[in-house]
């Protein structure tokens, strides 16, 4: 997968990348990071936003720099990419929806700042817009490193063992069991029995009963999805 940021802040990305599971992705071959300044792609003031029409507090981010970036990258890959508007007004991301990112040969995400976008970049670059939850942050950099973090990982080879993400919470609609390791008892609070019986139906039972107790006391909203 090639994967491409088109940010404000490309520097804030270079220790996120080099770390973990991203890092090993690039390493083994299975990802390329390129980040791009989108101020690199403005007029000579190097200017980025403006005012908004109608008044408002805050400053949007100006159409143009967007486009050309945008343009200007694709014409240098010669490929077109999924494009992804970073945005609280977007849809919501999920496990299910970065599964289907990771499939993807070629992303491009975009970052905005300020009180967002010009509404005309969502209008003509034919996005998809994500959000990653209902709140606002500063700007699109940390919602891009969630979606990069979540995509990448699901890529075939990521992974040493591709049972781990199966196993995870939401790939089918529940919340994971809970975990033990070593040792099998702290202060008090004891790993239980079952885990430690080497009976493995009964312990896949005990798995699946403890991820539905543990979706309905956290999450109901999964439990009671059709
Ligand atoms: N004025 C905008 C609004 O009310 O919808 C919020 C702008 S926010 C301060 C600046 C930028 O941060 C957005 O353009 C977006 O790129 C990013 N951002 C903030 N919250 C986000 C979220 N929940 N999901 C994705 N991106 C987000």
């Amino acid at each position: 997968m090639r994967l491409d940021v088109l940010t404000l802040f490309p520097e804030v990305f270079t220790n996120v990348l080099e770390h973990s599971m991203l890092r090993i992705a690039k390493e083994k071959g299975l990802v390329q990071y390129h980040l791009f300044n989108i101020r690199d792609y403005a007029d000579n003031r190097r200017c980025v936003d403006d005012r908004p029409y109608g008044g408002g507090p805050g400053m949007v981010m100006k159409p143009e720099p967007v486009f050309q970036a945008v343009e200007a990258v694709e014409a240098e890959v010669g490929m077109r990419p999924k494009k992804i508007l970073l945005t609280p007004q977007g849809s919501r991301f999920s496990q299910s929806v970065a599964g289907m990112l990771a499939a993807e040969p070629y992303l491009m995400l975009i970052c905005g700042h300020y009180e967002g976008f010009d509404e005309r970049i969502r209008m003509g670059l034919d996005v998809m817009e994500i959000s990653i939850g209902d709140y606002v942050l500063s700007g699109g950099e940390i919602p891009a490193m969630v979606v990069i973090d979540a995509v990448v990982r699901l890529i075939p080879g990521v992974l040493g063992d591709i049972d781990s993400a199966k196993n995870e919470s939401f790939f089918e609609g529940l919340l994971e069991h809970p975990q033990y390791t070593r040792p099998a008892e702290f202060r008090g609070m004891k790993v239980p029995d079952v885990l430690m019986s080497g009976h493995h139906q009964k312990i896949k039972e005990w798995q699946k009963i403890h991820a539905i107790k543990k979706t309905a006391e956290n999450r109901p909203d999964l439990v009671n999805k059709p």
